[in-house]
């Protein structure tokens, strides 16, 4: 059974005091509609942690388009089944006033945390404020279940260094990040796919499909420069009717804003595209087996 927790002071209690009798948390912070994705973060931390805590908070901070928060599927009766089922010893959930209670109610008294260099280019570019609702959403929540380890998904790439930013600065938790996901065609799980009309749905995977193009150009003929590898990438996309937001190549050790010059020795190669009204990201570390 699946403790259930409507607010996050009960959160907070609850973990304090089981963590004074030695429990260790795992934390995986979500915003619901869980998948499959969020169940194998959740597994993994049970595995690993024992026990197991998730958060499920539709963070208002992190939403730079209004309309996407207002669409944004949730369903936290069906997220509390998946959970007991996967193992999850405590779930939560809660509102910003709760989240944030000094701010009375105001969100532009809620002090910002710095989301730290990860945060420019690409996601952070294209969706302003977005990675800094983030850092403050998830050093609010690390502060509130003070996790051993936080579980996150690889999918949402540039969050991961964010997160490790964070982490980083507060000095813990131990940040575990999960390979994504995916559909049998290739299309990485999101909350968001359950928006996709069935014809998007179906171009939707051509998304995967170009980052595996990129890969074999990596793999294939030491074709290692970003331009050259984002040209294969935007050839498969184009056939795709997907509008694309980008396509791009980054080091992973070394974020940059911009694109990096000259021939790569490692890269992630990582994608936003909209399929009908729906924003899709994904990405693949090409130098990786
Ligand atoms: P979200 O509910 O979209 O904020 O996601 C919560 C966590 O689940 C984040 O760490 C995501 O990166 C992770 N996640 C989302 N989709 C997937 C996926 N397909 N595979 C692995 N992790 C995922």
């Amino acid at each position: 059974m699946t403790l259930r927790l409507d607010a996050p002071a009960a959160a907070r209690e609850h973990c304090a005091a089981t963590r004074d009798k030695g429990t260790r948390w795992g934390f995986v912070p979500t915003m619901g509609a869980l998948h499959e994705g969020h169940l194998a973060l959740v597994r993994r931390a049970k595995r690993e942690c024992g026990t197991v805590c998730v958060s499920v908070f539709v963070n208002p901070l992190q939403f730079n388009d209004p309309r996407d928060l207002e669409r944004y599927p949730r369903d936290f009766e069906g997220d509390v089944r998946l959970l007991s089922s996967a193992g999850c010893d405590m779930v939560f959930t809660g509102t910003l006033e709760q989240f944030f209670p000094e701010a009375q109610g105001a969100p532009q008294a809620i002090r910002s945390v710095d989301p730290g260099p990860a945060a420019l280019g690409l996601e952070g570019a294209l969706r302003p404020g977005h990675f800094t609702g983030v850092a403050t959403i998830v050093e609010r929540l690390f502060d509130f279940v003070r996790p051993e380890c936080a579980y996150f998904g690889a999918k949402d790439y540039q969050q991961t260094l964010v997160v490790r930013h964070v982490a980083r600065v507060r000095g813990g938790p131990r940040i575990v990040v999960c390979p994504t996901e995916r559909a049998p065609d290739g299309l990485a799980l999101s909350s968001r796919n359950a928006l996709l009309e069935p014809s998007w749905r179906e171009r939707a995977p051509a998304i995967h499909r170009a980052l595996l193009a990129a890969r074999e150009a990596w793999r294939g003929e030491s074709l290692r420069a970003a331009p050259e590898l984002a040209r294969r990438m935007h050839a498969v996309l184009a056939q795709s009717g997907l509008s694309v937001e980008y396509a791009a190549l980054r080091d992973p050790e070394a974020w940059t804003e911009a694109d990096p010059r000259g021939a790569l020795s490692r890269a992630v190669a990582l994608i936003a595209a909209r399929a009908g009204g729906v924003r899709l990201i994904d990405n693949l570390r090409l130098d990786a087996e």
